[in-house]
């Protein structure tokens, strides 16, 4: 699944016409299409180049310097690029605002659904001392595994995408080799966080699975505005436990544990508590004012 550009508008002496990349082929791009290609998006206007493949279908890309309006579909397209990264990563952009928050809602209103059973057991209650116990994620009652699998999947690509593609749902426990590369919305209890300055990571359990969510460079590039609040994160878990995060992103195998691990790439992707970390720093900077 890839979201490379596979239509472009050819504008030439006032006419206009769209092209599929299949109607394209070297010579007719050198000879006359080359400087004439432009985003099919409405008003986005950003110019494109045709790349040639053999072995693959050839794609259009954007041009050198050109950039997409921020509401275009292969905006972030080029924010990759600029970073060195696969325009495979970037797919969630396809996903509207709007669908993301409402993606995270349901996931998470699903994960408290299979807390019921285990909370008629143990209530969630504040912490008695502010240490975290060792037993955090470890469960006596199995958590619900959440597999959705009834939901459209992927994008067509450089087709207009009237309707966004709903995210499969998977708790941390129902990741399975399939979903490499693939754009998946993480159900897990948040076990562990580590953060610096241009980097997150949260280690998510659920049925004793973890899956490591990763927030990078593409993150922090795509959302400035989230530097410096994932110590939020920190102090709520140490305060809360069975915290639940959803989150949104790309699916990969980690090097190292050889787990899965979610790559998120903006913060209207993940949610904790069904909190946007936006809302959570708030909420902690409102309390350290009373
Ligand atoms: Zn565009």
């Amino acid at each position: 699944m890839a979201v490379s550009i596979t239509s472009a508008i050819f504008r030439k002496d006032g006419k206009e016409q769209e092209l599929k990349v299949v109607e394209v082929d070297l010579k007719s791009y050198q000879s006359t299409y080359k400087n004439n290609l432009f985003c099919t998006t409405p008003d986005c206007n950003a110019k494109l180049a045709f790349v040639f493949r053999t072995a693959k279908p050839s794609y259009f890309r954007t041009w050198k310097k050109e950039n997409h309006t921020e509401e275009c579909l292969f905006h972030f397209e080029r924010i990759a690029a600029r970073l060195g990264v696969s325009a495979e990563q970037t797919i969630s952009v396809v996903l509207s605002s709007e669908r993301k928050k409402n993606a995270l809602k349901e996931a998470y209103r699903l994960a408290k659904m299979s807390d019921e059973e285990k909370e008629k057991q143990k209530n969630k209650t504040k912490k008695p001392n502010k240490k975290k116990p060792k037993t955090i994620g470890k469960k006596e009652v199995p958590a619900i595994k959440i597999v959705s699998t009834n939901e459209e999947e992927d994008v067509v690509e450089g087709e207009k995408v009237k309707r966004g593609p709903n995210i499969l749902k998977r708790t941390a426990d129902a990741f399975n080799v399939a979903d490499i590369g693939k754009h998946r919305l993480l159900i897990g209890e948040i076990k562990d966080i580590t953060f610096s300055e241009k980097s997150a990571f949260i280690t998510t359990i659920w049925n004793r699975s973890e899956v490591l969510v990763k927030f990078e460079e593409v993150f922090f590039a795509n959302s400035p505005e989230y530097n410096g609040l994932f110590h939020n994160i920190e102090r709520y878990i140490n305060e809360y436990q069975n915290v639940i995060l959803t989150a949104i992103g790309e699916v990969r195998r980690n090097r190292e544990s050889s787990g899965y691990e979610l790559v998120v790439f903006s913060g209207d992707g993940f949610t904790i508590e069904d909190m946007s970390l936006q809302a959570l720093a708030a909420h902690y900077s409102r309390k350290s004012l009373e």
